[in-house]
């Protein structure tokens, strides 16, 4: 599919991979909505949150790449604010042939202390927020006699790990509900794919993983997060947010490639 003219919409855009994602789009020639929660706190995500104004920032990135853009606060957990979120894509570029569900969050817990709001939290934005986007998405693609779904899931969704058994649960059921919408939407001229990033210096890490990694190991998140970036990936570095870009425009090109997770860490998932 070419991407000039086409309408895309990237969740979790006001920064990090959904920011690379929702430009890379841009500069392939889309008009690109970009969606966050885009408030402080949840009161539930234990890392600061980003703002309206980061949100309002992409868009403005956008718009300097020559593409229209409009940004709108949406909680992926709501399906009221999902509605609302599809029906504003639908009034300002009169229709969608790309949805990228990025947004999600992460957090780290031994299973037997895992805090059971937390616990849901993360299903909520991490699964339900795939499937009420979807749910709401589809029904724009088919009036455009097809389209493109690319859903973030993570390497952490091929392996289970200590300490991340609720994240790494949420990811396996991304992958799972790709594949089984590539086959539903399949015959709608919808493919549906998954990219599994590995180790990109977000926040996640950067509030998450790496303070995680550092306790454990006595040691600073920063050498925390360059010695497991060192252990556990072939190419010994960790991936930008524009290598996952790169992988979405690719999904989104190309006709043919449906149901797969494509894996972007560096070698540190081979299956
Ligand atoms: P960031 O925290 O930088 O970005 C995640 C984005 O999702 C943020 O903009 C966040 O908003 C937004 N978001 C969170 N909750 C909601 C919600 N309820 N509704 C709408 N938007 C929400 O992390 P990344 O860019 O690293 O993560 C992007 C995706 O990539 C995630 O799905 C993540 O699981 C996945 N991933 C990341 C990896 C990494 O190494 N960083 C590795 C593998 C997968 P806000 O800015 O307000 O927090």
């Amino acid at each position: 599919m070419d991407l000039g003219g086409k309408s895309a919409l990237v969740t979790g855009a006001a920064r990090g991979i959904g920011r690379a994602i929702a430009l890379e789009l841009a500069r392939a020639g889309a008009d690109v909505a970009v969606a966050d929660i885009a408030r402080p706190s949840d009161g539930t995500t234990p890392y600061a949150l980003s703002t309206s104004d980061a949100l309002a920032e992409t868009a403005g990135l956008i718009g300097r790449a020559g593409r229209r853009s409009v940004a709108i606060p949406a909680d992926v957990t709501s399906a009221d604010d999902v509605g609302r979120m599809v029906a504003e894509v639908q009034t300002r570029f009169g229709g969608l042939d790309v949805l990228v569900a990025n947004a999600g969050i992460v957090a780290s817990a031994p299973i037997v202390s895992m805090d059971e709001a937390l616990w849901d939290r993360l299903f909520a934005v991490n699964v339900k927020g795939v499937f009420l986007c979807a749910r709401a998405a589809v029904p724009l693609l088919v009036a455009r006699g097809g389209g493109r779904i690319v859903n973030i899931a993570s390497v952490a969704g091929k392996t289970g790990r200590a300490g991340m058994v609720a994240y790494c649960a949420t990811k396996a059921a991304v992958i799972s509900m790709t594949q089984g919408m590539a086959e539903e939407l399949g015959p709608m001229n919808i493919t549906v794919n998954a990219i599994c990033p590995g180790f990109i210096n977000t926040a996640m890490f950067t509030e998450v993983i790496s303070p995680m990694l550092g306790a454990l190991w006595n040691t600073t998140p920063d050498d925390a997060f360059d010695r497991f970036i060192r252990q556990s990936t072939y190419l010994r570095r960790d991936q930008r947010p524009e290598d996952i870009a790169e992988a979405a425009v690719y999904l989104c090109r190309a006709d043919n490639v449906t149901g797969i997770t494509l894996t972007v860490a560096g070698g540190a998932e081979v299956h």
